[in-house]
């Protein structure tokens, strides 16, 4: 796989696909300054793990915290705004509010519509009240 995403990636980090552990999909080693994907993902999984690795590459961060910390947030926000066009996003959401088949009609795993979700409820109050007109 050669996308745009992979691309942009490398300017951060070496990327390497290779077998991991079960459970593990990826990981970024500030070390060696490295992103790892699993070679068992698939296509879809492979963006979105990327994505979201290349979100700890550009901020520094020393790797995913089992998914409990503000990184692990940012990076999976960072990862669905990297992924999910807004429109595409508005025009499935009108169909059906179900994350999951929303992930399936753009291409993109659940738990980056549900970082999504949290992005656009963090963003779109703020953008209102910044930009209340009296
Ligand atoms: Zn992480």
């Amino acid at each position: 796989m050669n996308t745009d995403l992979e691309l942009f990636a490398r300017n951060w980090a070496k990327v390497y696909v290779l077998p991991m552990e079960d459970g593990f999909k990826g990981a970024y080693d500030i070390e060696r300054d490295a992103i790892y994907l699993s070679d068992r993902l698939t296509d879809v999984q492979h963006k979105c793990v990327l994505a979201h690795e290349l979100s700890h590459a550009r901020h520094g961060d020393c790797g995913c915290r089992n998914g409990h910390d503000a990184a692990e947030l940012r990076a999976d926000i960072e990862a669905a705004r990297m992924l999910i066009d807004q429109a595409d996003y508005m025009n499935a959401e009108r169909c059906c509010d179900n994350p999951s088949w929303i992930a399936s009609e753009l291409g993109v795993t659940p738990d980056l519509i549900l970082a999504y979700r949290c992005w656009l409820h963090d963003t779109i109050p703020n953008f209102y009240q910044n930009n209340l007109v009296d």
